[in-house]
């Protein structure tokens, strides 16, 4: 066999280089995790073998014992990991290891502060991985074969983690990757077959493939077994400890921080399967990325099937990690197979239920933990209200919203709450929508509801507008933009008020009339307000009609909008107002209108068709005026 060595050194990308100093500077304190990631990978290239060679038993190469190996050379001062997973091809090892194909890199780059304490914590959400070899080593060589390529496609891979690493092909007889450490000044402490065998036994004992060393005793030349090898989600939950539930979501979830939650159950039913699901403390970089990986894995029968199995939980559940282990499915299941499978349906359901449950749990009696479970998670899970019509009253009893009650923009009340303070009279939930919190806490048309202190619901993120639009009702009470149709408040209302409203409609006729005349076909209608109590004016969308910021919204997004007009609502109390009556001037007259139109639209948050024509008038009105007062 000849093998071409072709060596060549390349550049890490930049962000390789920086994410190398700043782990090994903060992670330091913690430096034995490297072993925990090495083997992870090493657990994770195996299932991949497992994966394929479901497919194409010939990787197996009459192979099958599959197994993890650490071992350790005094002399060399070396660690080695090896593993007889999938390895890599020369094309892999560049993409996997020389870059961070890693979605959202840039906003981990930009969120970094410089703080080291902070930036750790960063760092182990975003991933810790391979690089972490380099918090112990001061050089890091690889030596991988992918299974089913032949013997002289093995790759050299090798760095100092300074800015470049080199590649070579070189011979190697058995699939897999070897991971050699060689490990810095000082390190010598991990030269030791008890100190490996504690830090393996303490964050590695879940893998469920065997991690193998070597027996220490003289001229004994055999292998044992360190972990304990035995499916975690298999054991009875009371003989499995917090270290131990947590490392395992570590090794799952690729995340360095502890879960805020966790469901362990063994189902039993129709079909048969268990549940290890945790819900992470801090939502990764990717999670808008509605096809992030690094979901939930898929087991029969203690066999690992495959990674990230998306049929198992719905979009909207995307952040729960974990392993769904079943009874009732073959083991050579594919991807298209899970597709509209009723053992998965039944799973699925199971599953959301049990998540749904532990949040409604969490909601009721951890409340701060719920309320950083909102922070992160929040707009995910307000998707599903859209998405999962058989939860969605569940779904809607988690969500949590700013309002007029705590006026501030903590997203902390429930719509149970709401409807706890409802007012005597009141039949309908009550909100207000748009693009920023302090738009829509600042807008005139709550100044009624604040007047009667009838509660309104601030809703400011994107998504609300998909929220609301599905979320027409809730236990029986209906969901009500304030911003549009008629408020009809008069069940709230004393008979004096009402009196007041007619009286007041009845007198300004006219001058609505007037202002009617002059917008001409800017609006659909005019008309007295009973929204209103120190605002002149207001925009109102009809009944059926969409809110203007959903329209905006819309139109952002390049898609088509309906042209229905606005209706204005006018409050005759209003100085202005009273003002116009007295207008004989119609060119002031329309001038006055305009401005009040143009004014109502951007208290709305939208933009002026003519904003140099809104200025122009008012500055028009302002000299007439301030000529008026020097008079
Ligand atoms: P992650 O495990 O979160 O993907 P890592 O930095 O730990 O990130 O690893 C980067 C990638 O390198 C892995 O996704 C995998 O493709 C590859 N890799 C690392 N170690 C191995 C290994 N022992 N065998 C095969 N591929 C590996
Ligand atoms: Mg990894």
């Amino acid at each position: 066999m000849t093998v071409e060595a072709h060596k060549e050194t390349l550049g890490f990308q930049a962000e390789v280089k920086q994410l190398l100093d700043l782990m090994i500077h903060s992670l330091y304190s913690n430096k034995e995790i490297f072993l925990r990631e090495l083997i992870s990978n090493a657990s994770d290239a195996v299932d991949k073998l497992r994966f394929e060679a479901l497919s194409d038993s010939a990787l197996y190469e009459d192979d099958t014992d599959l197994k993890i190996r650490v071992t350790f050379d005094k002399e060399a001062r070396t660690i080695t990991i090896s593993d007889n997973g999938i390895g890599m091809s020369r094309q892999e090892v560049v993409d996997n290891i020389g870059t961070i194909a890693k979605s959202g890199t840039r906003e981990f780059f930009q969120a970094l502060t410089g703080d080291q304490r902070k930036d750790a914590n960063l760092i182990g959400q975003f991933g810790v991985g391979f690089y972490s070899a380099f918090i112990v080593a001061d050089k890091v060589t690889l030596l991988t074969r992918r299974a089913g390529l032949g013997p002289e496609h093995g790759v050299l891979w090798e760095s100092n983690g300074q800015g470049e690493y080199t590649l070579e092909n070189v011979a190697k007889p058995t699939r897999g990757t070897d991971v050699i450490l060689h490990l810095r000044e000082g390190e010598d402490d991990l030269l030791n077959g008890w100190t490996l065998r504690g830090i393996i036994r303490k964050y590695s004992d879940h893998i469920t493939l065997p991690i193998l060393m070597k027996v220490e005793e003289e001229g004994k030349d055999e292998w044992e077994t360190v972990n304990r090898a035995s499916a975690l989600w298999t054991r009875s939950k009371n003989e499995i400890t917090d270290e131990e539930y947590n490392e395992f979501y570590k090794h799952v979830a690729h995340d360095f921080t502890e879960p805020l939650g966790r469901i362990h159950a063994r189902m039993e039913g129709k079909y048969e399967y268990t549940l290890l699901l945790y819900i992470p403390s801090r939502a990764p970089f990717d999670l808008w990325n509605r096809d992030s990986r690094h979901g939930v894995k898929l087991y029969v029968r203690r066999v690992f099937i495959m990674d990230d199995a998306e049929q198992l939980l719905p979009p909207y559940l995307r952040f729960v990690r974990g392993v769904i282990d079943s009874s009732d499915l073959p083991l050579n299941v594919s991807r298209e197979i899970l597709q509209h499978n009723k053992v998965i349906e039944s799973i699925k359901s199971g599953a959301v239920k049990k998540i749904l449950g532990l949040l409604e749990n969490m909601a009721e009696s951890e409340p701060e933990k719920y309320a950083t479970f909102w922070k992160e998670f929040g707009r995910v899970i307000k998707e599903g209200v859209a998405e999962d019509n058989n939860n969605r009253e569940t779904i809607a009893s988690l969500l949590r919203f700013s309002s007029t009650h705590n006026d501030s923009d903590k997203q902390e009340i429930s719509l149970d709450d709401y409807i706890s303070r409802m007012k005597e009279g009141q039949d309908k939930i009550y909100y207000i929508i748009a693009e920023t919190f302090s738009a829509a806490q600042h807008s005139p048309l709550l100044e009624i509801f604040r007047k009667k202190g009838i509660e309104v619901l601030l809703l400011s993120d994107v998504v609300d507008n998909w929220l609301v639009s599905h979320l027409n009702d809730y236990k029986g009470k209906q969901l009500q933009s304030v911003a549009r149709g008629e408020v009809d408040l008069s069940k709230l209302e004393d008979e004096a008020e009402k009196e007041e409203h007619e009286k007041a409609a009845g007198e300004a006729k006219e001058l609505v009339e007037r202002i009617k005349q002059s917008l001409g076909d800017k609006v659909k209608e005019v008309r007295v307000t009973s929204r209103l109590t120190t605002s002149p004016a207001c925009l109102v969308a009809d009944e059926h009609d969409l809110d203007a910021s959903f329209k905006r919204l819309l139109k952002a997004a390049g898609q088509a909008v309906p042209n229905d007009k606005p209706i204005l609502e006018v409050n005759p109390q209003h100085a202005i107002l009273e003002r116009l009556r007295e207008e004989k001037d119609e060119n002031r007259f329309a001038d006055w209108t305009s401005i009040l139109f143009d004014q109502a639209v951007l208290s709305d948050g939208g933009q002026l068709d003519d904003p140099v024509n809104f200025v122009n008038r008012l500055n028009h009105l302002l000299v007439e005026l301030s000529a008026k007062g020097n008079a």
